[in-house]
């Protein structure tokens, strides 16, 4: 039991108290069986059925199509975006013969962390643009898609990676660029704190990469989506064709077709951690699918933009309008001083979470999935009442 918490956290996230209240059950006794989810190998039958379940349940929120394979890996964002690089540079050894050039999107410091990943393991790689460039120095914007379109024609991209939803910058791309979903570059994107927050076409996805500690569950698993022609072209680029390219090699635990082969099961997953996640979308199922949960999160988006909105004056929204993330919502005080004030008053009606990051100071109020209509709507009338009494 416990009160419901009003936290606005930026990840690790809150989860629906009822999937966290069964989970506790089935950590100490799963199903009758005497022991815990946690304690029973990575390869029994209930394991087996964990994994089966939750891979369905993605399937059937996300409508994930036959061309898509669904598998998880230990890690979060960033050995995604690591293991990425070089999974799909071999594909694109696989498909073409040669190794190619990574081509990356920066929107803020997530996608920048990806780029210099690829670089620092030695995957041949490039910005196609950094937002940076267009808005005086900071990401907030998104620069239009004829700055960089006919750049991805120039080259042999071996993909295109995008971030869809910039965690620390509150920055999301509103849909996929048309120049990357008419052209046959696979899009390679990072979901970590978007996810199964609103409706998306997966076909148009070679990979779908999601760390789980946001949108799905607790940390320690990592979701993937890929395209099952990928698989087949990472299998077709054999070792020492990589080698000869200078391509480096995926660590086996993270090397996608072995990991399917598996079953996500190559190595020890956790299988609690897995069956959190497959509860939280049993959860999301019950609830209406992620139709209803976009509904919900688009009310709880307006509700708070239109408050801060609502008082120019007083607060800085550093974001354009038009890749304003409704996952995170970013913004500063204008008047000094007062940031101490922000957060302790808040504290006193026990709203918590709201630090911005350390990389851009302010506040964040981070709106996943579970946090409720309810809670932003205290959210909301706090801030109301702050800047009415400080404005
Ligand atoms: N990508 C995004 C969009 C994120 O928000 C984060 C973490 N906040 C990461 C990657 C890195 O995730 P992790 O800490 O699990 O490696």
């Amino acid at each position: 039991e416990r009160e419901e918490p009003n936290y606005f956290g930026a990840g690790p996230a809150l989860l629906p108290t009822k999937v966290l209240q069964q989970a506790a059950k089935d950590l100490i006794d799963y199903q009758g069986i005497g022991l815990g989810i946690g304690e029973i190998s990575h390869r029994s039958g209930d394991a087996t059925d964990v994994i089966e379940s939750a891979k369905a349940n993605l399937r059937k929120l996300m409508n994930i199509p036959a061309t898509h394979e669904v598998f998880f890996m230990q890690g979060g964002g960033t050995t995604g975006f690591s293991s990425l690089a070089t999974n799909l540079t071999a594909a694109h050894v696989g498909r073409t013969g040669s190794k190619g050039t990574a081509g990356y999107l920066i929107t803020g410091s997530w996608s920048a962390k990806a780029l210099e990943e690829a670089e620092r393991l030695g995957v041949d790689c490039e910005a196609l643009f950094n937002a940076k460039d267009f808005n005086n120095g900071k990401f907030g914007a998104i620069p239009p898609e004829s700055a960089w379109a006919d750049k991805i024609k120039s080259k042999d991209y071996s993909y295109v990676y995008l971030c869809e939803n910039e965690t620390v910058h509150g920055v999301e791309w509103p849909q996929l660029p048309k120049a990357l979903t008419e052209s046959s570059i696979e899009i390679v994107a990072d979901l970590s704190s978007d996810i199964l927050s609103r409706e998306i076409d997966v076909s148009k996805y070679g990979v779908i990469m999601a760390g789980a500690q946001k949108n799905i569950g607790l940390a320690g698993l990592t979701l993937y989506i890929v395209k099952k022609s990928i698989l087949q072209d990472i299998s077709a680029a054999p070792l020492d064709q990589l080698r000869k390219l200078g391509v480096p090699i995926t660590p086996v635990a993270f090397e996608y077709p072995t990991v399917v082969k598996n079953n996500s099961a190559y190595n020890t997953i956790p299988i609690f951690t897995l069956h959190v996640i497959d509860l939280v979308l049993r959860h999301i199922l019950e609830k209406g699918g992620i139709p209803a949960q976009q509904k919900e999160n688009e009310l709880k988006a307006q509700l708070l933009y239109e408050t801060l909105d609502k008082y120019p004056d007083f607060f800085n929204l550093p974001v354009a309008k038009d890749c304003r993330s409704k996952m995170n919502v970013v913004f500063t005080l204008k008047k000094e001083g007062l940031d101490k004030d922000f957060l302790q008053g808040a504290a006193d009606r026990k709203l918590t979470g709201l630090k911005g990051h350390r990389s851009v100071g302010g506040f964040r109020a981070s709106i996943y999935n579970a946090v409720s209509i309810d809670s932003t709507k205290l959210l909301v009338q706090y801030i109301e009442d702050f800047a009415s009494k400080n404005a």
